[in-house]
């Protein structure tokens, strides 16, 4: 069976204090989980060593950090990368967010190499993609996250993607408070799904956890999480509360 996962990007939000506060609640309020559900906290950087003391132990929480660099090491004043994270006991690395692509200018050549290290440093990559409003407007939007898969994904062998996770984030959706409807995400999911299945295989494709994010919370989850390709959501502003993010994290 495929993993479930709700991750929270905390993005450039909370101080030390306030984030371990909610760490420490959001470990309390979830306790009891099926086995195959998996919570990802993806603080700031700065965090993620405190957090981990916190989260580890507690078998279905995992760290994750919200970006790393393309290259392994070197003089990139301000930069952070993969095999720094995996040396402090992160898990998961979210690569791509549209935020990144939009302030940081980042590519698909950009997003391709953070894979590759994320890979190389054994860190579960959540690949983000997904269109612009103008996109889905103009009826493009499968061709477009088609394109984003192949020219990030598609010089990877399956076996070096075994831990990959996509989030099909569209971009008019994030930070909006307009979801896409669980119609509009199911389909894009499945999408996503048989453009692995194509180029992989089937077996690849029905492994492959694929998120929902974009004003994902407590009341639109459990109609979101009860489609049939929708395996948990990667979850911006509602992971800055313990109850909203619990609530979600109950939705299935
Ligand atoms: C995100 O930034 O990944 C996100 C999904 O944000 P929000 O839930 O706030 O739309």
């Amino acid at each position: 069976m495929r993993k479930k996962i709700v991750a929270g990007n905390w993005k450039m939000n909370k101080q030390m204090e306030e984030g371990l506060k909610l760490t420490f609640a959001i470990k309390e309020t979830n306790k009891n989980f099926p086995e195959e559900l998996e919570v990802v906290l993806a603080p700031p950087f700065i965090h993620l060593y405190a957090m981990e003391e916190l989260l580890k132990n507690q078998p279905n929480f995992f760290l994750g950090a919200q970006n790393c660099h393309e290259e392994e090491s070197g003089a990139y004043t301000g930069e952070v990368s993969a095999a720094m994270l995996a040396s402090v006991g992160v898990d998961y690395v979210i690569i791509g967010h549209s935020e990144r692509r939009h302030y940081f200018n980042e590519t698909d050549t950009h997003v391709a190499n953070k894979l590759q290290q994320a890979i190389a440093n054994d860190l579960n990559p959540i690949l983000c993609v997904g269109e612009h409003l103008a996109i889905r407007n103009d009826k493009k939007h499968f061709e477009y996250v088609q394109q984003q898969i192949e020219n990030t994904l598609f010089s990877f062998t399956a076996d070096l993607m075994q831990d990959l996770v996509i989030a099909y984030e569209p971009v008019w959706a994030i930070g909006t408070g307009h979801n896409a409807t669980p119609e509009q995400a199911q389909e894009m999911h499945q999408h996503i799904r048989q453009i692995l299945q194509d180029q992989y295989s089937k077996s690849f494709a029905n492994n492959l956890t694929i998120l929902y994010g974009g004003s994902c919370k407590p009341s639109n989850a459990p109609d979101l999480f009860q489609q049939p390709d929708i395996d948990g959501g990667l979850i911006g502003g509602a992971s800055l509360s313990a109850d909203d993010f619990s609530a979600i994290i109950q939705s299935f």
